[in-house]
Order: C-alpha cells, then sequence, then structure tokens
C-alpha cells in the first residue's frame, strides 16, 4: 500500500516506517523535523511540512495514498500542563487540518496514535477500551478530542479509522539503527539510560506517595517494533465509513523503582536515583488490557517483557550516545 506518515520522522513514526517499508509498503514521511530526526528514516522518503499548513499536507497528500498514520503531535504530559495552547493547536487544530486535506486528496484511511493518557484515573486495571475516558491532563484531553473527531468524521464523510491508544512506548529496533532521541528527554526509560551512561545525574522519581505498592507510579510498557506491528494490522483491517478503538500494552505494570532496578540489571552500571515531589498529571497507575487487539487483529507482541525491551533501548544508547547527533 501507499502509506503517508505524518510525524514519521519520530521515535515512534520512525519504527514503523522501517517494518511498512520492510513488509514492502511504499512510504511518504511528512515531518517538519522540529522533533523527529532526518536521519531516522531513508532520505528518498521525507516529504518536510507542518502540520499547520494544509495547502502544503494537500500537496504532499497527492500521488494517491491508500492510508494516512498520523504521529505528528506533542507528547509530553508535564509540558502540556504548562503550555496547554501548544497542545490544543497541534494535536486538535493541526490535526483537523490533516483530516481536511485528506478529503481534499481523497484520501479516506487513518490510523491515529492516541494514548493511554485518554484514561485519566482508571476504576480498574488492566483498562479495557470501554472504560471511561476522563483525561487529567491536557495531552490525554487532546488525543481524545481527536478521536472524537474520526467517530464524526467516519460517520459524515466515509472516513475509515483506528486509534491506537498506546501505553509507555519504549526500546529500539532490534539491529540498534533507529531508537529514542528526544531533546529535552522526558521519559523514563531514555532517562534512566542516560543516567546509566553517566550523561546525567540522578534520577528523578517524581512521587514516592502514590496508592501503588512500592508508592511510585505503575506503567505499562510496550516495545516499540511490537507497536509498530500492531499500526500495518491495523492498517490492512481498517472499513471505510467507520473506526475501532485498541489499547496496546502488555498488560503488565512496572513501577518508577522497577524500571530503575531492572535498567541496572541490563546495564550493570550504577544509577543513582532521588525522590522528588509528583509531577501534575500523572495517574498512580496505567495498566492495558489489550485482549481487544490481539482477538480482532491477531497482535501478539514479540517482546513483552522489560528486561528485553530495556536492553534493545540500552544498545541503542550505547552505539549512539548523541541519539541521532543532531
Ligand atoms: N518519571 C519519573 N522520572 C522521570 C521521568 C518520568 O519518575 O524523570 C515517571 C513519570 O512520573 C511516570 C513514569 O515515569 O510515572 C513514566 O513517565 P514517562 O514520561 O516516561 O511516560 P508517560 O507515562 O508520561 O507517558
Amino acid at each position: 500500500m501507499n502509506v503517508f506518515v505524518t510525524g514519521g520522522a519520530g521515535y515512534i513514526g520512525s519504527h514503523v516506517v522501517r517494518r511498512l517499508i520492510e513488509a514492502g509498503h511504499r512510504v511518504r514521511v511528512y515531518d517538519n523535523l522540529s522533533e523527529g530526526h532526518a536521519a531516522a528514516v531513508p532520505a528518498e522518503t521525507l516529504f518536510v511540512g507542518d502540520l499547520m499548513d494544509e495547502d502544503r499536507l494537500v500537496e504532499g497528500l497527492a500521488d494517491g495514498f491508500d492510508c494516512v498514520m498520523h504521529f505528528a503531535a506533542h507528547c509530553y504530559v508535564g509540558e502540556s500542563m504548562e503550555a496547554p495552547e501548544k497542545y490544543y493547536r497541534n494535536n486538535v487544530v493541526g490535526s483537523l487540518r490533516l483530516l481536511s486535506a485528506m478529503r481534499k486528496a481523497g484520501a479516506g484511511r487513518i490510523v491515529f496514535s492516541s494514548s493511554a493518557a485518554t484514561y485519566g484515573e482508571p476504576d480498574e486495571v488492566p483498562i479495557p477500551e470501554d472504560h471511561p475516558t476522563r483525561p487529567i491532563n491536557a495531552y490525554g484531553q487532546t488525543k481524545l478530542d481527536f478521536e472524537h473527531a474520526l467517530r464524526y468524521y467516519a460517520g459524515a464523510y466515509g472516513l475509515g479509522y483506528v486509534a491506537l491508544r498506546y501505553f509507555n512506548a519504549a526500546g529500539a529496533a532490534p539491529d540498534a539503527h533507529i531508537g529514542e532521541d528526544h531533546d529535552p528527554e522526558t521519559h523514563l526509560v531514555p532517562i534512566v539510560l542516560e543516567a546509566a551512561l553517566g550523561r546525567r545525574d540522578a534520577v528523578k522519581i517524581f512521587g514516592s506517595d502514590y496508592p501503588t505498592p512500592d508508592g511510585t507510579c505503575v506503567r505499562d510498557y510496550i516495545h516499540v517494533w511490537d507497536l509498530a506491528q500492531a499500526h500495518i494490522l491495523a492498517m490492512e483491517a481498517i472499513e471505510t465509513g467507520s473506526g475501532r478503538t485498541y489499547n496496546l500494552g502488555n498488560g503488565s505494570g512496572y513501577s518508577v523503582r522497577e524500571v530503575i532496578e531492572t535498567a541496572r540489571r541490563v546495564t550493570g552500571r550504577k544509577i543513582s536515583a532521588v525522590d522528588v515531589p509528583r509531577r501534575p498529571g500523572d495517574p498512580p497507575a496505567l495498566v492495558a488490557s489489550s485482549r481487544r487487539i490481539a482477538q480482532e487483529l491477531g497482535w501478539t507482541p514479540e517482546f513483552p517483557d522489560l528486561q528485553t525491551i530495556i536492553e534493545t533501548a540500552w544498545r541503542w544508547h550505547q552505539a549512539h550516545p548523541d541519539g541521532y547527533g543532531d
């Protein structure tokens, strides 16, 4: 298929692009390179443009695409609480421009990168997809707002979509050629590994008074390579005029302290940690039930355990201590 990937030079997008190309699909990456890296994708796939620029989106989509995968978004919970306008502008306004450009260009199918942050503080874990959605941060709210738009556009304009609610993506491509490189980095796994490399001081543990077994937040870590595979299954299953929503996680929760401990084991390095106050917008525990995507699309994770996830991330960080170096 011909696939148009917004944000394809970013962390998750670039892994999906790799898997799409390996599976024989033709890809165009639409990215403004504000957070993505040109080196993360084959040069011939890159089409530089901004999500806010509808004319450029229409130009990019002009060659006839069977499916759009939409990753271009701001994705930091903490920042979204301090700068919500930035999040609404890009994640909602920019995403609506993408839908408008898709209608103009006749592209009718989309896989959307949504988030576990749409649930807020869950009543139960593992969380099924029909759990109420009550985001507690602006990031999650913008993802949920766009999911709602997709539902109405499907009904009115015949759009076909799949929304994938990611839990915590981590890890790197098994050959360690691409991996995670954010600037600034805010995600736990790369921060812990940078500390292992001696590139930062103690890891700050945001909150140790949560109602969880060791007082720190519990998350469900999913390998980015498994996440990427789910996008291909989703793309193949989309039906015109309707949509599906799927969680993507492994169904096991690990606390911040457990992640640090696992990274100490994997790396054999000293990783200091210090308790600091909670980060606004963090729910105590998020763990997925991914039964629906397993049953309906046959998704099976290849790297479900945290140790393997951290091992692949560690290989990337050791081979690329400066990330992409751009
Ligand atoms: N976290 C932390 N210290 C850090 C970064 C993250 O304690 O330097 C915690 C964060 O509060 C959350 C978990 O680690 O409970 C995962 O955070 P991350 O930002 O990686 O992903 P999120 O869950 O926000 O998508």
